[in-house]
């Protein structure tokens, strides 16, 4: 069930609004605001770090893999929590248990009644922290969210919660809303055949939330690197692409050492969808940055 929506956020986004938008940063973000009237708008997408991304659909608000701390373990946030409430959340997607996307605490935040919507397998989990809503999805599979459509897709990555955790596939997911608008999260996830085809969109991906990076110098099997991210762009075809899961946590001490994984990565994401003629806007984000399609 829908929520009371949160001030500012549940509501099509004033001209006057756009200024209070973060401006450019000095450490390598472009920010890039939506250009079109974004009057009556079906889909806003607000990124707040990581792979944390506000969905709004037909109204509906979707939080996906909430983290909202400073500091996780040994990774520290380099960026500031962005300044936009998370309030009336009406569903919470998790793509899968590593401790950067299923981070208890930041669920705990939201309350213990949030729906949870999660990869088959990981409900016993969630459950047996005390969250009392939860859902499973196996990959194909749907569920509805107000009039808003759920469904998990395939995800290629280890989703097992280390070091004695349950051992449970990743998912991403596509939201679809009653006007076909579709966005796609895609978790943590490499590339696989089935993203030209996602299931639960019917027409086209109107925003494409796509893993370009992680949290430090190097990246493990089972990501995607720009390359790889464009290479999904071009199977996704999506109208946006918006880069995530970069930038936002690093390793305390390593961040001077091997800098150029925190602001590169989106960037030559951008770089390679524009050399492959996509037709695709890349909006390459900074915690508060809003889309609009
Ligand atoms: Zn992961």
């Amino acid at each position: 069930m829908m929520g009371p929506p949160a001030a500012g956020l549940g509501q099509p986004i004033r001209k006057d609004e756009r200024s209070l938008m973060p401006a450019s940063r000095a450490d390598g973000y472009r920010h890039v605001l939506p250009h079109r009237d974004v009057e009556g708008a079906a889909v806003r997408v607000t990124y707040l770090g990581h792979a944390t991304v506000l969905i709004e659909v037909d109204g509906v608000r979707v939080l996906t893999d909430p983290l909202l701390r400073r500091r996780i373990g040994p990774l520290v946030r380099l960026v500031p929590l962005a300044d936009v409430p998370v309030t009336g959340i009406d569903a919470v997607l998790i793509s899968h248990l590593h401790f950067d996307h299923c981070d208890l605490p930041s669920l705990a935040a939201l309350g213990r009644d949030t729906h949870v919507i999660v990869p088959i397998g990981a409900g016993p989990f969630l459950r047996g922290h005390g969250f009392r809503h939860v859902t499973e999805l196996a990959w194909g599979g749907s569920t509805l969210v107000g009039a808003v459509e759920v469904t998990a897709t395939e995800a290629v990555h280890d989703g097992r919660r280390l070091m004695v955790g349950p051992r449970v596939d990743a998912a991403g997911f596509v939201l679809t809303g009653t006007s076909g608008e579709a966005v796609y999260f895609a978790g943590d996830t490499n590339l696989f055949p089935g993203m030209a085809t996602l299931p639960g969109v019917r027409d086209e991906v109107a925003v494409a939330l796509l893993p370009v990076w992680g949290w430090g110098p190097n990246l493990g099997p089972g990501h995607l690197d720009p390359a790889r991210a464009v290479e999904a762009a071009a199977r996704i075809r999506p109208r946006h692409a918006m880069p995530i899961h970069a930038g936002t946590y690093y390793p305390v001490g390593l961040r001077r050492v091997y800098p150029r994984n925190i602001v590169e990565p989106p960037a030559d994401f951008a770089t390679g969808v524009s050399a492959r003629a996509l037709p695709t806007e890349v909006v390459v984000p900074q915690p508060g940055t809003v889309l609009v399609t």
